[in-house]
């Protein structure tokens, strides 16, 4: 059975960036039936659920095709979720150093057009979905994908991901996606992005 996992700060912890009642149902609610969803879904095979949701994904052809569907739909809401809570918390922001800094500097020319990119992708993505940082063989990339679609099914490593979908601003700011993507940055936390990048 795959579980939510508790956020290791509290739901007011990013505002006045997110606010708490976002962050309450959007983790409690949304997450929460992501991960029902996938149990249901995976019922009755055994070789599936002691896999991670992670491999899962990975090798999202193997699975059969009456719950593939299900599988990245909800596999994908469940590890994306569980990525997005972990690489925001309170006292979030500023900009990467180390490895991870070079590795955005020679994908992007500086830390300012990453940002550039990535929330243009995230603004961009048509309806629902996230923008992603993700790690490839050739080095980083910023992409942006619709619905659950989690970027292990294409063998790219998600580092940083946004979700864009309207129950994780609309609260708060509506219609105004930029505004939230604006705001988000200053929940980001750098030095769990940069150990994504050196786990691979
Ligand atoms: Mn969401």
């Amino acid at each position: 059975m795959y579980e939510v996992p508790a956020l290791t700060y509290s739901f007011d912890a990013l505002q006045p960036h997110i606010d708490s009642t976002t962050m309450q149902i959007h983790h409690d609610k949304h997450h929460a039936a992501y991960v029902s969803k996938l149990n249901a879904a995976l019922e009755g095979h055994e070789g599936l659920q002691s896999k991670s949701v992670e491999a899962l994904l990975r090798d999202i052809d193997s699975v059969p095709e009456a719950i593939r569907g299900a599988v990245r739909n909800h596999g994908g809401g469940h590890a994306n979720h569980s990525l997005f809570w972990s690489v925001m918390g309170p006292g979030g922001g500023g900009a990467p150093s180390g490895d991870l800094a070079s590795a955005i500097n020679a994908a992007f020319g500086s830390f300012e057009n990453f940002q550039e990119r990535f929330s243009g992708a995230a603004a961009g993505q048509f309806g629902s979905g996230w923008g992603w940082l993700v790690a490839t063989e050739s080095g980083l990339e910023v992409i942006a994908r619709p619905n659950q679609d989690s970027p292990l099914m294409e063998g790219k490593t998600p580092l940083l991901g946004v979700d864009v979908w309207e129950h994780a601003y609309y609260l708060h700011y509506q219609n105004r996606r930029p505004e939230y993507l604006k705001a988000w940055w200053n929940t980001v936390q750098w030095d769990t992005v940069a150990e994504r990048l050196k786990q691979g």
